[in-house]
């Protein structure tokens, strides 16, 4: 042979070879992407997706907390039906209004709700304390002139050493508007919005504060919420500046009328407003959270979660009906200012609202009575609204807290290994992992695991279920679930740097 032709015939021989393994690698991927329960009967098929996992749901309901059941039946609809006639009594409760005249405008409603704080204080054994929170909320959008503003803020301290510094906030602003946030001079009753929550605020804890938590709940009333959520992103950013340890927070604007402006009347629906993806995601989270998904699985959704399991336990003639978004179309309210700083927080709304009755000047035009008026609340289901919201917060305040540091260890495999830190409560008993199917709204099971750290869901691949941690006490009160977060991916040669196709 010419050495040309010979080169041409090894070339051939290598073209040839490389078209067989070429062949053969494609022949090995399309069999190995065959699912592997291709081999299953389909009736497994069937039961795994009815199951996912090879564990029973939790049965019915978790055991009841006996001091929760009693602060349910103690709130009363009297109180605050008392409450918001004595709020709409001052006139005006516009931030802009009157401070030191003791009948009409915002500086009469301020003291008013401090004395009434402080009564509640009284019944506390020296566990309730009352605060003004005072500052001068600088000139803004809707703030004329250097204005000072008060929160009334009543902090009921927990008794276990370990949970003290875990913090529960449930707010309502007391201020109200008009049809103009800045005129300070007409009647603005705000019987709804927002005495409602208000009220509320004031009726639990007058309700609560004979009892002892755990964690540290705060009571609190606001300002400025029409005028920008001022007094809320105050308290949320000195809570900031001093690492205080809020977790969880609810505000309840809007919550006293059972009958909407599009006729419905449902006295037995509460709604909750909880965030998806969270508002201080970092781009470092947005990315993970792009490739892996849990933009259904925000602390403020696990929150969400609890209340409606709670809430509705307790309070059996109510539904929670959590809403999936932060707030209501071009609206907002004061668990914004804490959901921005990192904070879990929902909204509890009425389930149907009445624009004749927000932001309006009080009159009669064409026959419909406009305005913010006592007559158009609903004291009962107002009462059922605050019993929701004390459940909850009755139950997180005795729970311990939510897992910290709850983590997938990296790596492919079909078990999947969690692991957590260890909770530091005395009383803790264990933890339970709950689990769902990734297009479930709500966890639908959950198995106790005992007091250990890690824990491998064995057969289930943390692809194809979401899966929460949450810790137990030896009373049986449950924290919320914590969703893990990727473990940051350390650097490893037999794996590659980006995710494989
Ligand atoms: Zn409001």
């Amino acid at each position: 042979m010419r050495p040309t032709q010979a080169k041409r015939i090894r070339r051939l021989a290598s073209f040839i070879m490389a078209a067989f393994l070429l062949c053969e690698l494609l022949i090995v991927t399309v069999v190995s992407a065959q699912p592997k329960f291709a081999s299953k009967s389909s009736a497994a098929v069937a039961q795994q997706k009815r199951d996912p996992g090879r564990f029973p749901m939790r049965p019915a309901k978790p055991a009841r907390n006996p001091q929760i059941s009693k602060i349910v039946t103690e709130i009363d609809p009297k109180n605050i039906e008392r409450t918001i006639r004595k709020l709409v009594s001052f006139g005006t409760r516009n931030t802009l209004s009157d401070q030191n005249d003791p009948n009409r405008g915002i500086g009469a409603a301020r003291d008013w709700l401090y004395a009434e704080f402080q009564q509640a204080a009284a019944q506390s054994g020296g566990r309730m304390t009352v605060e003004k929170q005072t500052f001068e909320q600088p000139k803004a959008a809707r703030v004329p002139q250097p204005t000072m503003l008060t929160n009334i803020v009543a902090t009921l301290k927990g008794t276990q050493a370990e949970s003290a510094n875990r913090v529960y906030v449930v707010s309502g602003h007391y201020d109200s508007m008009c049809s103009s946030p800045s005129d300070a001079k007409c009647d603005a009753p705000g019987a709804n919005d927002d005495a409602s929550g208000t009220a509320a605020v004031l009726e639990m804890a007058r309700v609560m504060a004979k009892y002892q938590f755990d964690a540290t709940i705060v009571f609190m009333t606001v300002p400025g919420e029409e005028q920008g959520l001022l007094g809320a992103t105050h308290f949320a950013e000195e809570a900031k500046k001093s690492n205080t340890d809020i977790e969880a927070m609810f505000t309840n604007d809007i919550i006293g009328s059972s009958l909407g402006g599009n006729g419905l009347h449902d006295p037995h629906t509460v709604r909750v407003f909880s965030e998806g993806v969270p508002s201080n995601e970092t781009p470092q989270e947005a990315m993970t959270r792009r490739s892996v998904g849990g933009e259904n699985d925000s602390t403020s959704r696990q929150l969400a979660r609890f209340i409606k399991e709670v809430g509705e336990q307790y309070v059996t003639s109510m539904k929670v009906w959590m809403i999936y978004r932060r707030d209501r179309y071009g609206r907002g309210g004061d668990h914004q200012p804490f959901l921005e700083r990192g904070y879990a927080a929902v909204r509890f709304t009425e389930p149907n609202e009445n624009y004749q009755h927000q932001h309006q000047n009080v009159r009669i035009q064409d026959g419909i009575q406009y305005g913010d008026l006592p007559q158009f609340d609903d004291f009962n289901y107002i009462a059922d609204v605050a019993r929701v919201n004390a459940a909850a917060l009755a139950a997180l305040a005795s729970a311990p807290a939510r897992p910290k540091n709850v983590t997938f260890p990296s790596g492919l495999a079909n078990d999947t290994p969690i692991k957590w830190d260890a909770n530091k409560e005395p009383d803790l008993a264990g933890y339970e992992i709950v689990w769902r199917d990734t297009t479930e709204a709500t966890w639908t099971h959950s198995q106790s695991v005992g007091n250990v750290q890690t824990f491998t869901m064995k057969g289930m691949s943390k692809d194809n279920f979401f899966f929460g941690v949450r810790a137990v006490d030896k009373e049986g009160n449950r924290s919320p679930v914590t969703y893990p977060r990727q473990a940051p991916r350390a650097p490893r040669t037999d794996q590659p740097a980006q995710p494989s196709p």
